[in-house]
């Protein structure tokens, strides 16, 4: 495997360097070394991006809905084929164990091209009859799309908003992590050689700047962002003074309430699933575990059982199940706010240590008798660090789970079907989980409400946020008018 990306970007269809772009170097997590270095884009480099993606993106919203989802279909395919590759690549980038980006990354990104090259040729508009007149609409693409990806998921996210974007005939320019620059240009190389023109797809590197130069240029339309609320923040302000359409896929602080009547085993799994699963470092984790009273010490003491499954280790290695934060500096945040729950009273159940050397590594951390007030009960962590929050009733646990800024997701486990759905009727988020947690299926709509985002990927959701629709009013008689 070699890890050295050709060049730093992909431009209408071709590797392109400049070396005058600030040096951005990619780190193994497991290890701290540096194993490939990219450029951050100089103007002329976005430029060049930019005008190429206008150009093609005529092309390719000229062809029949039909021939552009074969190309997805056909890319679906080849990124299946290369699964091992992408994934050993995805977990170099990231640090996530190979366990996981075999089944999670790829597979996923694959999932996304498969299903939006399915429902590209089904992407109409409708007929309104009005007496003898009648009006029709006609569903257009956007235009020139940027995406602009976090570091958690990098091949995910370029697939999920590559998809949707080019089954609807708009071009894009993606701007990956400067954390996670490597994943996005496979991307790139495989719908190229799926048959998608030059263009289409583009990848630029960069730092946030190189981000926010792409929302503010007249040539682009739309704005697809998943990174932090305050990030979010910025780059919906500045795609406003545009008029911009936006995606915004942020942060959150989900619940995850669970009921004294709900299967422990299962609770136990979906808690684990939605902290410790990449480390923690998912958007949608359910970092804020209601437990009631009656199974709060069971679920505890299952809890402490079930990390004695961790393994922690390389993550190239097929049985680790448990890999590295993805920076220096995120294992610090976590580090930090573990210290936060200890100075603030939460009891510590397991974990807490970060692990010496030179890996950015830190184990799964459970802390009880979290009270909603405490710092890492209402700040997202982005890290392996689970919280259980005591409650007595159903209208408790849903006031308090819905009092925070975040709306991702939430979950609640429990054997009573009516009050599983009164929960997920009365949560204040865009995706809900019964008595399962997050799972991320392309068929599902995935987003955010609050403060968490605006839009939703995935979905045939996914195609109103990138697409328009443009009426046409058709006379069939004279004009009348006034004078
Ligand atoms: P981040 O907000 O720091 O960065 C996200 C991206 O935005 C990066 O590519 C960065 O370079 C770019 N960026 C930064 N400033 C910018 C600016 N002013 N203009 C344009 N672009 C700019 O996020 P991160 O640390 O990479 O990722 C972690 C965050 O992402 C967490 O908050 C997590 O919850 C969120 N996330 C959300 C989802 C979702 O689907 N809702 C998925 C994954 C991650």
């Amino acid at each position: 495997m070699n890890i050295q990306p050709t060049a730093s970007h992909f431009i209408d269809g071709k590797y392109v360097e400049d070396t005058a772009g600030d040096a951005i170097p990619v780190i193994y997590p497991a290890t701290g070394e540096v194993i490939a270095t990219v450029y951050s884009a100089t103007p002329a480099i976005i430029d060049q991006a930019l005008a190429s993606a206008k150009r093609a993106q005529k092309e390719w919203a000229s062809w029949t809905a039909t021939d552009r989802g074969r190309v997805l279909r056909r890319a679906a395919d080849i990124m299946r084929d290369r699964n091992h590759d992408l994934s050993v690549l995805e977990t170099y980038d990231t640090g996530k164990p190979y366990q996981e980006t075999s089944v999670a990354d790829a597979t996923s990104g694959a999932d996304a091209l498969e299903y939006f090259g399915g429902l590209a040729a089904s992407i109409t508009g409708e007929h309104i009859q009005l007496g003898e007149d009648f009006v029709y609409t006609r569903r257009e693409p956007l235009g020139v799309c940027v995406g602009i990806g976090a570091w958690n998921y990098p091949t995910q996210i370029a697939s999920w908003k590559a998809a949707p974007a080019l089954a609807c005939g708009n071009a894009m320019v993606f701007k990956p992590s400067e954390t996670t620059p490597l994943c996005a240009l496979k991307v790139a190389e495989i719908l190229l050689e799926a048959g998608a023109p030059a263009g289409v797809f583009n990848v630029i590197q960069g730092y946030g700047m190189v981000g926010a130069s792409l929302v503010t240029d007249p040539r682009v339309a739309k704005v697809s962002l998943t990174g932090s609320v305050p990030t979010g923040r910025k780059v919906y302000a500045a795609a406003a003074a545009g008029i911009r359409n936006v995606t915004m896929e942020l942060g959150g602080k989900s619940p995850i309430v669970i009921f004294d009547d709900a299967d422990l085993e299962n609770a136990v799994s979906g808690a684990i699933l939605g902290n410790f699963y990449s480390s923690g470092q998912v958007c949608s984790n359910g970092t804020r575990v209601f437990v009631q009273k009656g199974i709060k010490d069971a679920f505890l003491a299952r809890m402490a059982e079930r990390l004695k499954g961790v393994k922690m280790g390389d993550p190239q290695d097929p049985d680790v199940n448990f890999g590295p934060m993805v920076s220096e500096n995120q294992r610090n945040i976590v580090a930090s706010y573990i210290e936060k729950g200890l100075t603030e009273g939460a009891r510590l159940i397991a974990g807490g240590n970060v692990i010496k050397g030179d890996g950015f590594y830190i184990e799964p951390t459970v802390f009880a008798d979290v009270t909603d007030d405490m710092a890492i009960a209402r700040e997202e962590i982005f890290g392996p660090v689970l919280s259980v929050l005591d409650f007595d009733t159903e209208e408790e646990a849903l006031a308090r789970a819905n009092d925070t800024e975040f709306g991702l997701a939430a979950g609640v486990f429990t054997a009573d079907l009516t009050r599983a759905h009164r929960m997920v009727a009365g949560f204040e988020a865009g995706t809900c989980y019964i008595n399962t947690y997050n799972l991320a299926p392309v068929e599902a709509p995935f987003g955010g409400s609050k403060q968490s985002g605006v839009g939703r990927e995935n979905s045939k959701a996914a195609i109103e946020h990138y697409s328009q629709i443009k009426g046409v009013y058709v006379a069939m008689g004279d004009v009348e008018a006034p004078f």
